[in-house]
């Protein structure tokens, strides 16, 4: 006889796929356990206490273009829920070494304006597109197997993406160096060598937004996010238990469906003989991607940029010229440390003040591409690299805190060696999933899938895995073809 206790459906992992697909099956009426290994709820989606008493830093993400953009956090809608997404006035920022800089404003004519000569050529590539963001985000954060509601959207990014993602046309665009640059650091992202269709996907996907909802950092820190969410879980019957990792199918309590927010080599472990040997090879075989070195500063004030626009942006992408970046992706790509890592930084007290501690201290987030694996210390690589553009930038660091790569996974076991994305960044993992596969969230195993940033979409906190899973769950499991309103009650 059934326990009738148990859960109907148990999620792995307490990210944001995760949570999205425990709030959705929640709202549908099921018992929904969420098992999470950390002794904290969110994946990487947390805030955490500093090093120095009285600042937070955000521990992964900290800026967040797709908590308004994404399909199922308009449907949550988090600015109802109290999550106050601050939208600085430059949505990112690409300084250079000439002392010029290139700055992506949020309203698209005074970056045209600002642009000059290529001002003209980055509204033609960017405007078509801004025009139907909605069309632009349904179509790269859908589940990659429905016809895109967009068609003109689509194509249009379809051609953008051909355009920036071949060494023979990334180039042909623009007539100076700025522009360029600041596509160039948008695309970084995705943590490949440059130029690739991927990255140019992530430039397009996420300078877009840029323009059209802007790239907003939450007050008080990402962990608001995973708040909200929890909290919403909870009042719809959900569970969460922290400090459980599921190693394997014994640490699975009864239930009609599972879905995990986690690697695909877990997914292999935990499933074990059950799953089809075809599904256990493609999953164990997974490529991870690059990795990602965390550095946390504590400042006095300010980074002191050479260039003082770079200062009102929420997010500054560091590695210079255009050339000079896709050097430093090929050499991280090789296994070696670049010259000059890539570099992202953001400052949120530059539009949440209330992010300042005692006497005005300051935290800045920040992270470099390194090889995956690496066990290097990048406190002083970054602080190089940022110095380079902001002279001084030593005399206001009150306090470091560094997290190689290697190290990643000990707070995040979807993050191996540092590959923040939880998987190399390939136009095949984005599209089709871990496999070759029809459905990109099947593991082979009835009623389990898989909702993690491994599959498609991919990374971001955009919560779109787990809510493609979440109606699979309630569709295939439960007979329910109407997803829930996710809106906030009362
Ligand atoms: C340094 C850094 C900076 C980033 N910056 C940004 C940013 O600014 N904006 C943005 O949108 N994205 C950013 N990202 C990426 C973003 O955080 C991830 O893409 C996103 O969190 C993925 O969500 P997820 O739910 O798929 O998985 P995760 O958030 O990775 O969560 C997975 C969860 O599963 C748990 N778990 C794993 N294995 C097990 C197991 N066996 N048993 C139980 N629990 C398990 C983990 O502990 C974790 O809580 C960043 C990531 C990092 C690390």
């Amino acid at each position: 006889m059934s326990d009738p206790s148990a859960p109907d459906v148990v999620v792995v992992g307490s990210g944001p796929n995760g949570l999205a697909a425990a709030v959705t099956l929640a709202r549908s009426g099921l018992a929904v356990q969420v098992l999470e290994a950390q002794p904290t709820v969110g994946g990487g989606a947390r805030t955490v206490p500093g090093i120095v008493h009285g600042v937070v830093h955000d521990q992964c993400s900290a800026v967040h273009p797709m908590a308004l953009a994404s399909p199922f956090f308009r449907r949550f809608d988090l600015p109802a829920r109290g999550v106050e997404l601050l939208h600085p006035e430059v949505s990112y920022a690409q300084p250079l070494v000439d002392g010029a800089s290139a700055i992506a404003y949020r309203s698209l004519d005074r970056t045209v304006e600002h642009l000059g000569v290529d001002g003209p050529a980055w509204r033609a590539l960017m405007e078509p597109l801004v025009e139907r963001a909605d069309g632009v985000v349904g179509f790269v954060l859908g589940d990659h197997r429905s016809v895109p509601r967009d068609l003109v959207a689509a194509v249009r990014f379809g051609l953008g993406v051909l355009e920036q993602g071949l060494g023979a046309t990334w180039d042909r665009r623009f007539r100076e160096h700025r522009a360029p640059a600041l596509l160039t650091g948008v695309a970084s992202h995705a943590i490949t060598p440059l130029p690739s269709l991927p990255a140019a996907g992530t430039a397009l996907l996420l300078g877009v937004l840029g323009h059209a909802t802007g790239w907003c950092i939450p007050r008080g820190g990402t962990q608001t996010i995973t708040d909200a969410l929890v909290a919403d879980l909870v009042v719809h019957g959900g569970v969460v238990t922290t400090d459980h990792p599921v190693r394997s199918a014994a640490d699975l309590p009864p239930a009609h469906a599972y879905v995990f927010d986690t690697t695909p080599g877990t997914v292999a472990d935990v499933l074990g003989d059950r799953m089809p040997a075809r599904f256990a090879r493609g999953f164990r075989r997974f490529r991870h991607g690059n990795g990602a070195a965390k550095v946390d500063y504590v400042l006095s004030g300010p980074v002191p940029w050479a260039y003082p626009e770079v200062g009102l942006a929420g997010t500054v992408h560091l590695g210079g010229s255009r050339p000079e970046m896709a050097r430093a992706e090929h050499a991280v790509a090789r296994g070696r440390h670049a010259e000059h890592p890539t570099v992202l930084l953001s400052d949120p007290a530059v539009v949440d003040p209330g992010r300042t501690g005692p006497g005005g201290i300051r935290p800045l987030w920040a992270y470099a591409h390194v090889p995956a694996g690496s066990e290097r210390d990048m406190t002083e690589a970054v602080t190089a690299e940022i110095e380079r553009f902001a002279p001084g930038f030593r005399d206001v660091v009150v306090a470091a805190h560094a997290v190689p790569a290697a190290r990643m996974a000990l707070h995040n076991a979807n993050y191996v060696g540092g590959d923040i994305a939880s998987g190399a960044i390939t136009l095949r993992r984005m599209l089709v999933g871990p496999r070759w596969q029809l459905d990109p969230f099947a593991t082979g195993v009835d009623g389990a899938y898989l909702c993690s940033s491994s599959a498609p979409p991919g990374p971001g906190v955009h919560g779109m895995g787990g809510w493609h899973v979440a109606r699979r769950v309630l569709r295939d499991r439960f007979g329910i073809t109407v997803p829930p309103d996710l809106r906030p009650v009362g």
